[in-house]
């Protein structure tokens, strides 16, 4: 009988194919006490541990193919490599050993325990789920350490995924590393689902930039499908059906080439403008987070960088990078985009204890309005500084734009732009060059912001509209609390007065606007969008030629005679109504 399971849709496309369920065990941990005699030959058991697990990851990122989407792969490997090298991870387990005579197991257990616990109070939802990143790297010494067998291919797990031909497969599993990810995707694997991880998991992202349809947090996936069992994955939907009848499955085969049908379609429209019906060119912009994503933006043919995130920089590390460290993974932004503008966003980190790998104070109670973004960074200038030189250096180098995310008030801009005045000095001063008239932008996210979006717009070069957290912020919803989740409604009048106001400040001031939240990514949203005057998207690459197809036919100025119509009923119904005649125009 056809049944159904439900995650979360996070790389689109359907499979059809035969289920390859992976049941890896991961070994009971329990803590036992280590004689004095042998307590060394422990901290020995647990070195040993680390350099097997680095060998299987280098020898996992030998077989990733050197194809820029693996790019993304292959960074996600290296930053498990410098876990493995990390003092929170090499050597805080030694000291444990040593000073409560535990096992390996165990010291790495309650090592692990203290850096989830730093990550889960972390404020922004990327960097929250990279204790995704600490789980996997433990796991794997885990289980090495587990089989206390020193030829390290005698690791069950490791052995299973080289040794079986996953072609054609639809795997499902409890979660997927990277390097699972690689060694699969290498295999021709058809999709991918996982009864944990959400739309920002590893899995997630590396499915997107691979192409290959996945679903997430599909609960207790392995307990209802077997093994070698016929399914269908919707990676749009979030859905996995099963019990599959002829009916059911020529249904899907015929959606499975109508998609290959409009992709291919879509693909027709890489390299040409964003033109609308009546002549108005849009700007296209991408979002990226790893200095590898750019390989995508070219791929789709994008205006340039609309943001980049910079905060997976400060990631698994101790310190916060430094200048050249910041500077080295710009440049390499610049040379992927060959020309195109970039716009490189300041750190937009939460709580100072998150830059330290988790050995600073305590979390506020309140982080999402509490020390984060540009708030922290005037707070801790000597993590600020470097980031600042860095920017304007790598502006020598290509058209390169500096944004602030998260201004509340203007006093923060006067700051910044006094910090970017004395870094410019310093450089002079230094005999390094630099675009003296590197455009500095700010991110308009907080509603109070986009009430006076027009104080901003007199002393910034342009402005963004970050929804992801205006929305946050203006309908009082944490924008990752799942219980209330069904209240986030881009489509809200406050939601969509705000985003008017700050477009028309920018507008009347004479600089650019543009939105870089999840809403610029959503055809759906389009029309409408261009109806409250915007002229400039920024979206995940794998969004951005739907998202052309929607610009191309429509009539901004029926769109912006409707848009107006629209915010000015109070009538629920009739705001319903011009709501879908927008998205018909
Ligand atoms: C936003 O808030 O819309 C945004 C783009 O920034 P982030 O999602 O990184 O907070
Ligand atoms: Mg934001």
């Amino acid at each position: 009988m056809p049944f159904s399971l439900h995650g979360i849709g996070v790389s689109r496309g359907y499979a059809i194919g035969r289920t390859y369920l992976l049941q890896r065990n991961q070994p009971e941990i329990t803590e036992y006490t280590i004689p004095d005699s042998i307590i060394e030959d422990e901290v020995g058991r647990f070195l040993n541990g680390l350099t097997q697990a680095r060998r299987q990851l280098r020898e996992i990122r030998e077989r990733v193919p050197t194809t820029a989407s693996a790019e993304d792969a292959t960074a996600f490997i290296n930053a498990h490599l410098l876990m493995l090298e990390d003092a929170t991870l090499a050597e805080a387990p030694v000291d444990l050993i040593r000073v409560h005579k535990c096992n390996a197991e165990w010291a790495l257990k309650i090592q692990r325990d203290f850096l989830v616990r730093v990550f889960e109070e972390m404020d922004d939802p990327y960097l929250r789920t990279r204790k995704d990143d600490v789980d996997h790297v433990v796991r794997r010494v885990q289980r090495i350490l587990a089989t206390d067998d020193p030829a390290y291919l005698n690791d069950p797990d490791y052995a299973e995924l080289i040794a079986n031909r996953l072609e054609g497969r639809i795997i499902v599993a409890d979660d997927l590393t990277p390097a699972d990810t690689v060694l699969m995707q290498h295999q021709g694997v058809l999709a991918f689902v996982t009864e944990y991880g959400g739309p920002l998991s590893h899995t997630a992202i590396l499915a997107r930039s691979l192409g290959i349809p996945a679903v997430v947090g599909a609960r207790n996936a392995r307990a209802y499908l077997g093994n070698d069992e016929p399914v269908i994955v919707d990676g749009r939907q979030g859905v996995i059906l099963a019990g599959l009848d002829e009916r059911i499955l020529r249904y899907y085969r015929h959606k499975q080439q109508q998609e290959r049908r409009q992709q291919r379609e879509l693909d027709k429209l890489k390299g040409k403008p964003a033109i609308t019906g009546d002549g108005v060119t849009i700007g296209l912009y991408a979002n990226i987070e790893l200095p590898e994503d750019a390989a995508a933006v070219r791929e789709v043919v994008a205006d340039g960088i609309g943001l980049y995130r910079t905060e997976f920089l400060f990631m698994n590390r101790s310190e916060p990078p430094d200048e050249e460290e910041h500077l080295a993974s710009y440049l390499h932004v610049i040379k992927t985009l060959e020309g195109s503008p970039i716009t490189i966003r300041t750190s937009d980190l939460g709580a100072d204890k998150q830059v330290d790998g988790g050995r600073g104070g305590p979390v506020s109670t309140n982080p999402a309005l509490g020390l984060r973004a540009i708030r922290m960074c005037l707070k801790d200038l000597s993590m600020f500084r470097p980031q600042l030189r860095a920017i304007l250096r790598a502006s020598a180098h290509g058209p390169v734009r500096m944004m602030i995310p998260m201004l509340s008030a203007i006093q923060e801009v006067f700051q910044v732009l006094r910090l970017v005045a004395e870094t410019k000095q310093e450089l002079r001063d230094r005999g390094l060059a630099f675009d003296e008239r590197l455009p500095v932008g700010g991110m308009i996210e907080i509603p109070a912001a986009a009430v006076c979006a027009d104080q901003f717009a007199r002393y910034l070069d342009f402005l963004s509209i970050g929804t992801n957290d205006l929305i946050q912020y203006s309908l009082a919803i944490d924008r990752v609390d799942d219980e209330v989740n069904y209240l986030y409604d881009p489509l809200h009048p406050g939601v969509l007065t705000l985003i008017r106001n700050t477009i028309r400040a920018g507008h009347k001031a004479g600089i650019p606007v543009s939105l870089c939240g999840e809403m610029a990514g959503d055809p759906r949203y389009t029309r409408l969008l261009l109806g409250l005057g915007l002229t400039e998207f920024s979206m995940h690459p794998s969004n951005l030629l739907e998202v052309k197809r929607a610009i191309q036919g429509s009539d901004v100025g029926a769109l912006s005679k409707i848009a107006r119509r629209l915010l000015r009923t109070t009538d629920a119904e009739q705001y319903a109504e011009t709501l879908k005649t927008i998205a018909q125009n």
